[in-house]
This record gives structure tokens, C-alpha cells and sequence, in this order.
């Protein structure tokens, strides 16, 4: 039986979900506040997007941590390689970048977005733009801010797709906490992943180094390492290495007050052979032309050190070697949630059935970064997110027989 489902987010978890169901039948609209849709999706292009990761899969669905166990199910039924397959079938095609990330060829959002919404055009899909969604009316209806005031939308399913609430001005604002807190349903608190932090830098290193990469490097924090690089920023230090530890130095931060991140600047050589190196008479070389001579340090490396020691750098070559080998730095705060990369916190998932569809809510689905999870960049984050739109796609889909949507029909009138 033919549905009319109402898919509100034009991000990748609400066009993929009106996909699956206009190529099943289904008549679907779908609705966005914004002007243009899934503006989040190309601000993720300006990055070359990252759609998915090539690494075992077990090690793949691991990335989701705590949220893991619940999401596999879910990445089953849509794996990394099916969400090559779709980018390739819709004319994209794929290649692997550096330590398993896959990008379109393109390297853009643009043009895949261009044929993705030819396609639901071609299937059907209508799309309302610059229609906030603000809940429902007493009978269950939807109800939107249009261009023309107030519009009341009924249909036999609701996918909320609204992202998380990093990056507003891309539309995605959290607003809809509060009306689904209202109507009962579980949310952990929004916080930013796969964001920066703050350091107190010395001038110096603000006017010389803000910019600047520290690459090849391996940060640490509390036992955790990850190999990579970090930007230092006028306000502290961003980055794929420091995304990828930011949940946990999110954590200490809230309970602690501070974190300390380590940075191993020459993870490829053993502090005894720096402290070697390091051991040769210095000449009339400066100490930075000869740190980088006997050690291969770059002046922002060299900069660094200098800001973890309030007086000058050690002169024995072994205490600095072991500095060379973990700089510490103390992290005072992270970047607010408007200028991180991806939310934590959302619906949680014990909130929804296993088809993604809101307990407290019969008849309605959440898909996409709105859901209480969160994942490192390189991929993660929009695989999971076509998965969870692909799910609750399948799950309305399957809703004819669902007693509680009779209710939600008979309700809506
Ligand atoms: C700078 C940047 C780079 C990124 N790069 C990558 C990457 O390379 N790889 C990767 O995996 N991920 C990346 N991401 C993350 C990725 O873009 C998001 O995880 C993904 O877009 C979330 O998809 P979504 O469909 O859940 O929500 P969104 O894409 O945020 O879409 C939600 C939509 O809902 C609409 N909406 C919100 N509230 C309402 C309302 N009340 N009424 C109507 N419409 C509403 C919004 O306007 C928006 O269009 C990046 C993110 C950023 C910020």
C-alpha cells in the first residue's frame, strides 16, 4: 500500500530515506527551512567528502563506540562498499585516499548532489524548501513556517532527519530538541564532536605559528594515540588527529576542567637515539637551526616545546629528547558546538525500535546525526547517516501492518 510520508531534513539521512521510499512507491515530500537543500552535505564537499572508510569492518562498526553494538545491526543492512556502490551508480565514482578513506573522484559535493536530487526528481520526490518545522498540532498534524505563514501537513509517516547543531547557518540548529522533549521523548544533551580546543598560546605563537601543521606526529591523551596531523589556530590547536581524540578530551575537560594532550614530534625515531643526536656539540648554530639539524624538528614543533616550558628548553639532550617525544599541552576548553564538525548527544537510541521509529512517537522515525551517536571523521559520520535514513526507510516502509500506525492515521484524519 502507498504511503505519503512527510521526510523533514534534506541532509544525506532524509534524501536517501525519500530515495528508498519513492523507488518503493511511496509518495514523498520532502521538506527543509533552508532555501537550498542538504547545505551541510556540501560544506562536508569543501573537505573533498569523505563518504565512507575502507578498513575491517569490525573495526569500522568500533569507531561508533558506545553506540556500536545498536548501529551494527543498522550498517548491516547498508555497509561502506553499498555506499560506494550508490555514489557510483549515480555516476560518481569512487577512489581510496590515504589509510582507507574513500572521496569521490570529483573530490566535490556539488556535482553528486546535483544527480542525486535529478534522480528523486525523476522518482517523484517533491521538494518544499524554506519550511521550518515547529511540531504538531493537537490532532497530530505537522506543522511548518512556510514562506506564507503557517502550513499543516498530514501524512502516514514522519522522518525527522534534522542533523545535529554544528554548523547553524548550514540549517541545522538543534531547535528540535525542545519540541521532542515536550512530547516525552529521551534526549541526551547536544555537545560538539570532532572539534578544536583552546590553549593559552604565548603571543608568539599565535602571530608566527597560527596556521601552521604539525604533521606526522602522534598525539595522546590519557594512554589513547592516534597518528596524524594538527593545525595550530589563533585560539588553540584543530585537526584530524585532534578529532579523533576529541570525545575523550571532551570528557576530561568537563571533569576535570583542563586536559592535557601529548605530542610525540618524531614518532619514528626512539628517544634514546634523539638524545644521541641531540648530544653532538651545537657549534655556533642556533638552537632551533640546530634542533632541526640534529633532530628534524620544524619551527612549529620547536615553538611548541618552547610553550610547554616556562624557561628556556632543557640543556641536558636527554630530558630533551623525552620532551621531544611528549610535548605536553594543556587544553583549557573546546570550540563551541557551532564551529564543530558533528554533534554528540541527540535521540537516544533506546528512544526508538530497532526500524528507528520513536517509541513515544508511533509513526514517526529519526535517522541520521540527530540520533545519540557519535564518530571520528573519515567517513563515519555520513555512512552512518545513509544507513539510519536507509533503515527507517525500510521501517516505514513496513509500517502497513504496525497497529500503531493506524492509530497515527486515524489521528491525523
Ligand atoms: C565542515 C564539515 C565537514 C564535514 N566533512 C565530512 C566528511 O568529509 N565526511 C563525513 O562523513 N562527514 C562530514 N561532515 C559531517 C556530515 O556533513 C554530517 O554528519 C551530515 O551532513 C549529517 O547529515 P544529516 O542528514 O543527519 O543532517 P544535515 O546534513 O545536518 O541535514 C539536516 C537538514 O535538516 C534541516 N532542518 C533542521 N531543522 C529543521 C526544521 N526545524 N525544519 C525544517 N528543516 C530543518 C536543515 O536545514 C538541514 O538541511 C562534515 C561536517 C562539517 C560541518
Amino acid at each position: 500500500m502507498s504511503k505519503t510520508v512527510a521526510v523533514i531534513g534534506s541532509g544525506p539521512a532524509g534524501l536517501i530515506a525519500a530515495e528508498r521510499l519513492a523507488a518503493a512507491g511511496h509518495a514523498v515530500t520532502v521538506f527543509d527551512r533552508m532555501p537550498s537543500p542538504g547545505r551541510k552535505f556540501l560544506l562536508a564537499g569543501r573537505g573533498g567528502l569523505n563518504l565512507t572508510h575502507t578498513e575491517p569492518y569490525d573495526d569500522f562498526v568500533a569507531r561508533y563506540a558506545e553506540a556500536a553494538p545498536r548501529l551494527r545491526p543498522v550498517l548491516d543492512a547498508f555497509r561502506p562498499e553499498d555506499l560506494v556502490d550508490w555514489a557510483e551508480d549515480l555516476g560518481e565514482p569512487t577512489f581510496e585516499g590515504t589509510s582507507g578513506r574513500v572521496f569521490p573522484k570529483s573530490f566535490k559535493a556539488s556535482p553528486l548532489l546535483r544527480k542525486w536530487l535529478a534522480r528523486l526528481d525523476g522518482l517523484g520526490v517533491r521538494l518544499m524548501l524554506r519550511r521550518r518545522w515547529t511540531g504538531w498540532t493537537a490532532d497530530g498534524a505537522l506543522r511548518f513556517d512556510g514562506p506564507e505563514g503557517e502550513e499543516i501537513v498530514r501524512a502516514d509517516a514522519v522522518l525527522l532527519a534534522l542533523g545535529g547543531a554544528s554548523w547553524p547557518r548550514m540549517g541545522s540548529d538543534g531547535a528540535w530538541m525542545t519540541i521532542l522533549a515536550e512530547a516525552g521523548v529521551p534526549i541526551a544533551p547536544l555537545r560538539p564532536a570532532n572539534m578544536g580546543f583552546d590553549v593559552a598560546w604565548s603571543a608568539i605563537m599565535r602571530e608566527k605559528f597560527a596556521g601552521e601543521p604539525i604533521k606526522r606526529a602522534f598525539f595522546s591523551h590519557k594512554g589513547r594515540a592516534v597518528r596524524g596531523e594538527a593545525v595550530v589556530t589563533e585560539t588553540g590547536i584543530e585537526g584530524g588527529a585532534i578529532y579523533a581524540l576529541s570525545a575523550a578530551l571532551r570528557e576530561t575537560i568537563a571533569a576535570e576542567g583542563a586536559a592535557e594532550l601529548l605530542v610525540d614530534l618524531r614518532p619514528d625515531m626512539a628517544e634514546d637515539r634523539i638524545a644521541e643526536r641531540l648530544a653532538v656539540p651545537r657549534g655556533k648554530a642556533s638552537q632551533a637551526t640546530f634542533l632541526h639539524r640534529a633532530a628534524g624538528l620544524a619551527p612549529v614543533g620547536i615553538a611548541l616545546m618552547r610553550e610547554s616550558t616556562s624557561g628556556p628548553l632543557p640543556s641536558d639532550p636527554r630530558a630533551l629528547a623525552r620532551l621531544v617525544k611528549a610535548v605536553p599541552v594543556r587544553l583549557s576548553g573546546m570550540r563551541p558546538i557551532d564551529r564543530a564538525i558533528s554533534t554528540a548527544g541527540g535521540v537516544r537510541l533506546d528512544a526508538v525500535d530497532d526500524n528507528l521509529m520513536l517509541k513515544a512517537l508511533p509513526g514517526v522515525f529519526v535517522a541520521g546525526e540527530m540520533l545519540d551517536w557519535e564518530a571520528p571523521t573519515g567517513g563515519y559520520l555520513l555512512t552512518a547517516c545513509f544507513a539510519t535514513g536507509a533503515r527507517a526507510a525500510e521501517g516505514i516502509a513496513g509500517l502497513s501492518n504496525h497497529p500503531s500506525l493506524r492509530a497515527t492515521a486515524k489521528q491525523s484524519g
